[in-house]
C-alpha cells in the first residue's frame, strides 16, 4: 500500500530543494556568461566605431561625426 510517512515527505522535499539550487547554480552561469559575451560585443563594437583624433588624441564616434568635436579637426 502507498502511503505517506513523515520521511518519505521530508526525502521529496530535500530532492526537491536539491534540483532548485543546481537549476539556480546553472541560471547564475548563464546569465554570467550570457553578459560577458554581450559586454564584450559592446566594447567590440565601440573599439570599431570609435577614432583617435590625430590633432589632439581625442576619441570620438566615427558615426556620429566626421570631425573632432574637441578641436574641429577632419580627420
Ligand atoms: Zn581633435
Amino acid at each position: 500500500m502507498f502511503g505517506f510517512s513523515f520521511p518519505k515527505i521530508i526525502l521529496l522535499v530535500f530532492i526537491i530543494f536539491v534540483v532548485w539550487q543546481v537549476f539556480r547554480i546553472f541560471e547564475k552561469k548563464n546569465k554570467l556568461k550570457n553578459n560577458l559575451s554581450s559586454s564584450d560585443e559592446r566594447e567590440n563594437d565601440s573599439y570599431e566605431s570609435l577614432v583617435e583624433c590625430k590633432n589632439c588624441g581625442n576619441f570620438y564616434s566615427l558615426h556620429e561625426r566626421k570631425i573632432c568635436p574637441v578641436c574641429g579637426e577632419k580627420n
